[in-house]
């Protein structure tokens, strides 16, 4: 049993191989710790996709996690710095330690206004209130399976409103297009032809303008970008970073999700002056 629910991704062969000798440990852990929360029921797994999604309760609601797991080879953007763990201290010496480096938007994180606007917001100016907040959730998966390249448009938010309800001023708008699926295989999330253009769906400029109207406080993706893979202008960013709202790229879990009533947990790491930062996303299910 994987503790992780992200780790779709390949382990290294060394990994593996360290992997295997711990698994009678780990399964003889888990059914143990299992056993004692049990009456609990603090664990009630969902599953997704035919792979258990671990989640927690507080009262009769379930809390997700719509982060994905940090680790050497997962995607990153083409020419960013990609995440490496090195060891820095070793059991031998007493305990363990290592560093970590990577670029502002590697992994799950959040692009602050001022991204791409100067003397907009930076990620460590962007207030609690706008960090937890309500999540709508619009699912384009059916769209995304014939055109890789689907930007929504605001006809498609429209069309969502008429059946849930117009999106509410402050709520963070989260776009699943499937694609969180991919991140475990680093080419089919980058999606790169041979002409060197990426094809992943995004939020279109017409959509972005609409939810500016909205005055959500952000919008979020489960691929590399707000804007589709394609896009040369990255208009959708710069519509919304103009308007000081934050975008969230590299969603995990996006599934867990339905159309409206979750409540998005955003804990984004607080660099002073950053552009962007990783963050730890959680949302507690209705
Ligand atoms: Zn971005």
């Amino acid at each position: 049993m994987n503790n992780n629910p992200n780790q779709a991704q390949v382990p290294s062969a060394d990994e593996h191989q360290k992997a295997k000798g711990r698994f009678p440990l780990v399964i003889a852990l888990t059914f143990t710790l299992l056993g004692a929360l049990g009456s609990l029921a603090i664990f009630s797994p969902l599953v997704f996709e035919g792979r258990e999604v671990q989640t927690a309760k507080i009262g009769d609601r379930s809390i997700v996690d719509l982060t994905h797991t940090m680790h050497d080879d997962m995607p990153f953007w083409p020419g960013g710095v990609p995440f490496t763990k090195t060891k820095l201290v070793d059991y031998d010496q007493g305990y363990l330690l290592h560093k970590f480096e990577m670029g502002e938007n590697t992994g799950t994180h959040i692009d602050a206004p001022a991204h791409f606007i100067k003397g907009n917001r930076s990620i460590d100016r962007i207030p609690i209130s706008e960090l937890i907040v309500p999540a709508v959730t619009i699912d384009i998966q059916d769209k995304v399976v014939n055109n890789p390249d689907y930007q929504l448009s605001a006809a498609d938010v429209t069309r969502w409103e008429a059946k849930h309800g117009q999106i509410l001023a402050g709520s963070l708008v989260i776009l699943n297009t499937g694609w969180h699926k991919r991140f475990g295989n680093p080419q089919a999330y980058i999606n790169m032809d041979s002409n060197k253009v990426m094809h992943f769906p995004g939020f279109g400029a017409d959509s972005a303008k609409l939810l500016v109207e909205r005055d959500v406080v952000g919008i979020g993706i489960d691929t590399l970008s707000l804007d589709y893979g394609g896009s040369s202008d990255f208009a959708t960013h710069g519509i919304m970073l103009k308007e000081n709202k934050y975008q969230i790229e590299n969603m995990a879990n996006l599934d867990a999700l339905p159309p409206t009533g979750a409540t998005a947990i955003i804990g984004v790491l607080p660099v002073k002056d950053g552009s962007q930062a990783q963050a730890r996303i959680f949302a507690i299910l209705p």
